[in-house]
């Protein structure tokens, strides 16, 4: 806005589109911006540990998703602000690292922000803040590394894997399942994995889910399941040591171009095209049979007709199998994919033990099970569950089970949760406050006070009271110089986490602190929203 004067010497205002904007500065900035994050973290707490809530969420079109995970939570929120998505954003960026742990690391933001919030009141400068905040999540690191465990695992011990992956699934629906679902995801897991090289490649591991079952019906299958029946219902229900041939080019004539007109003018040349159209299904079958093919799995389309001839020749074909899914058969059973049926050649067919077609219940539901394929690591987690939502969840916790050993498999170092790790945290670097004298003392203890909110949020969601349990566990702690005493959520009396079995891995602990932390600084470090009218 500025002010200026016409031939007269009157005073007028100019105002530039660029004033229409809302500004936000200072402190006001900040706290806006706080307030925000607060707000979206506030909305997770529920749904943090074995009793957290889970959420019921209605898209505008009706689709309904109830969940306990924290990223899928944001992810199907509407959300406005911008500082809000920066915690979507967030709990994102802790489920592709990680895959774990993503409603924790919001809430430790959250809490994080609330003390900063706090301190700014005190008339603390931001950056001091953010300062401590930095050396205080570096003795939280180092802690966490001191009271680390390492696990101990082969392919013939594979306890411990399945402690950790059932202390995941322990919040979601399927907790119910949990041993069977966890030793799922372990074994998922272990059948892709290259132990010597501590790598897990999750392109090899299909998720696929059918409504119908319970979730006790969930199976690892040894091979590739596609949601896909045969072409014809005369074609033979299984084939036992399948030469399989994928092919990405459709069972049709070629056709004229909308562009050319073909008149037909007598019965005889009627006679002689469709003569020729058979031909062309017959060459391209023999072509496909020649091979020494028995299933065929085609990316496109089949005509009719050539259906017949495929029938004819007892040659079993699926049709239109999702690109993704040719090129997991591929990968699964050896075979190349052919893009032309001149270049089918012996060479180019991939094996499986068994092909077959399965049925559920009294529906027509049907699925193609391709086991024992020549490439054995490729293999599919069926997820069977009452409705949608069930079979969806059951997808999402079991990836979060097969992240975490994954996670393990990378790092074989575990902490104790419950709420456990982030107390000892907090009493390190109140510890470590004590030393130090200058402001950033201050925001070092605001650290360690966001980190016994974990602790206290777990407490609140399973109906103890908050204060008093963290009390407890701190003075026990101290005492008994025992960083495993955390929250006993599920009232099993037993206090230790590490006789309670709460496992999680050391690198997703670290990766939700330094990434809470992270965030909180950036969102600290803002004084200046300027936003266009209209937002
Ligand atoms: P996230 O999405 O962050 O993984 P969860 O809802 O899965 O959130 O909750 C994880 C928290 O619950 C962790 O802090 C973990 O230590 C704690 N937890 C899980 N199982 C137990 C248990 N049996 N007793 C106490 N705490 C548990």
């Amino acid at each position: 806005m500025s002010v200026v004067f016409d031939e007269f010497g009157r005073p007028f205002i100019v105002m530039r589109e660029q004033e229409q904007r809302q500004r936000l500065k200072g402190l006001d900035a900040q706290k806006a911006n706080i307030l925000a994050a607060r707000t979206v973290a506030g909305l997770l707490r529920s749904s943090l540990g074995p009793k957290g809530m889970d959420k019921m969420m209605v898209s505008p079109d009706g689709d309904v998703t109830i969940t306990n995970d924290g990223a899928t939570i944001l992810n199907k929120m509407e959300v406005e602000h911008q500082v809000a998505r920066l915690m979507v954003e967030l709990s994102q960026s802790q489920d592709n690292e990680i895959g774990d742990g993503t409603t924790g690391v919001v809430v430790l933001a959250g809490a994080l922000l609330e003390q900063a919030n706090r301190l700014l009141d005190e008339g603390i400068h931001a950056v001091r803040i953010c300062e401590g905040f930095e050396k205080a999540c570096e003795v939280a690191v180092a802690q966490l590394e001191k009271i680390s465990d390492t696990v101990e695992f082969s392919k013939d011990n594979i306890e411990p894997l399945i402690r950790t992956a059932s202390t995941t699934l322990s919040s979601k629906i399927v907790h119910r399942y949990k041993a069977k679902m966890a030793k799922i995801a372990v074994d998922a897991v272990l059948s892709v994995a290259d132990l010597d090289r501590k790598d897990v490649n999750f392109d090899l591991i299909k998720m696929e889910g059918k409504v119908g079952g319970t979730l006790e019906d969930t199976e690892l299958v040894n091979g590739v399941i596609l949601d896909k029946d045969w072409a014809h219902p005369q074609m033979p229900k299984e084939v036992n040591d399948a030469k399989i041939l994928l092919l990405t080019c459709p069972f049709e004539a070629p056709k004229p171009k909308t562009k050319h007109k073909l008149d037909i003018k007598s019965a005889d040349a009627y006679r002689a095209l469709y003569e020729q159209e058979q031909k062309y299904y017959r060459d391209m079958v023999k072509m496909c049979k020649d091979s020494g093919a028995n299933t065929v799995f085609c990316q496109w389309g089949m005509e009719d007709d050539s259906l017949g001839v495929l029938v004819q020749e007892k040659l079993p074909a699926v049709r239109w199998v999702g690109g993704v899914e040719v090129e997991l058969l591929a990968m699964a059973t050896g075979a190349r994919i052919v893009p032309r049926f001149e270049e089918i050649t012996p060479e180019k067919l991939g094996r499986a033990g068994k092909v077959r077609e399965v049925q559920f219940g009294t529906t027509k539901e049907r699925m193609m099970y391709i086991e024992d394929c020549q490439n054995a690591k490729t293999v599919t987690v069926f997820v069977r569950g009452g409705n949608k939502m069930v079979v969806d969840e059951g997808k999402r916790s079991l990836h979060d089970a097969m992240c975490v050993t994954r996670n393990l498999i990378k790092d074989n170092r575990i902490v104790y949760g419950g709420g456990s790790a982030e107390v000892a945290c907090s009493l390190a670097i109140s510890d470590y406050a004590n030393t130090i004298t200058g402001i950033e003392q201050y925001a070092i203890r605001a650290f360690a006070d966001a980190l016994d909110d974990v602790p206290m949020a777990l407490a609140e969601n399973s109906g103890l009271p908050p204060i008093t349990m963290l009390s407890n566990i701190k003075a026990r702690q101290v005492a008994e110089e025992n960083p495993f005493i955390g929250i006993d959520a599920m009232g099993n009396q037993e206090a230790n986490m590490k006789s309670a079995l709460v496992f999680e891995t050391l690198a997703g602990k670290i990766s939700q602190i330094q990434m809470a932390n992270q965030l909180a600084k950036l969102i600290l470090r803002v004084d200046d929203v300027l936003a266009s009218a209209g937002q």
